[in-house]
């Protein structure tokens, strides 16, 4: 469930230091050059969090930010502004734009991975972070495990988040359309059916404690995450 980070530098160099370093720590990294390329990937899936150079050939990470921020759908996207302008003016800009932090080159990757963490830990409701038993069942957001009893189950990141998700919100009827907001954050290009055949792995994962009988469908509706 490693965070997906969309790195927007023209300098290949500085993308490649960062793109390592994320890579090293654990995180998903996706890379573009331009602001026009972040663009297509953003509308492809939303990242968890946008790294963005200000100086961009063609559009300037700034106006990308700015554009980002007036969006329904991006307006919440944490973003990092990476610069290598120091003064204090354009500092404040890049706050204006609607950055979320902002990182002067150069900057040591240990401290952009600080920062990083800092803004993921922010933007991620505490919740998120706490076990959540069920039934006999345990679920460990910090160290990705599954427990049935004293079995470790395994899930995928996917199933994880699905069945992360399910226990959040115990005996609720769940739509599809829900179920692809909340676990896949972005539904735009995903079909509804993809929910279904996650449901029947995340069932077989279940199976061997017994669990799988906790996830029930719903006619009509979608599923439930029985409480017991
Ligand atoms: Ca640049």
């Amino acid at each position: 469930m490693n965070a997906r980070i969309l790195i927007v530098e023209d300098e290949p160099a500085i993308r490649e230091l960062v793109a390592v370093n994320l890579r090293h720590a654990g995180y998903t990294v996706i890379e573009a050059e331009t602001a026009e390329a972040a663009r297509a990937w953003i509308d492809a899936g939303l990242p968890d969090l946008v790294l963005l150079d200000w100086m961009l050939p063609g559009q300037s990470g700034v106006d990308l930010a700015r554009q980002l921020r007036a969006q329904p759908r991006t307006a919440k996207l944490p973003i990092v502004m990476l610069t290598a302008r120091a003064q204090e003016g354009d500092r404040l800009q890049g706050f204006d734009v609607g950055a979320d932090d902002y990182v002067t080159k150069p900057f040591s990757p240990r401290e952009l991975l600080a920062r990083i963490r800092a803004l993921l830990r922010r933007t991620a409701p505490q919740a998120e972070a706490d076990p959540i038993e069920i039934a006999g069942l345990r679920l460990e957001p910090e160290t990705l495990r599954v427990y049935a009893g004293e079995q470790v189950l395994e899930l995928s990141p996917t199933e994880f988040r699905l069945l992360h998700f399910f226990m959040k919100n115990p005996d609720r009827v769940l739509s599809r359309a829900r179920l692809l907001d909340n676990v896949w954050g972005d539904h735009v290009y995903i079909e509804e059916r993809t929910v279904d055949v996650h449901i029947r792995r995340l069932r077989l994962a279940l199976a061997p404690g017994g669990h799988d009988r906790l996830i029930e469908t719903v006619r009509g509706g979608g599923y439930r995450f029985l409480p017991r």
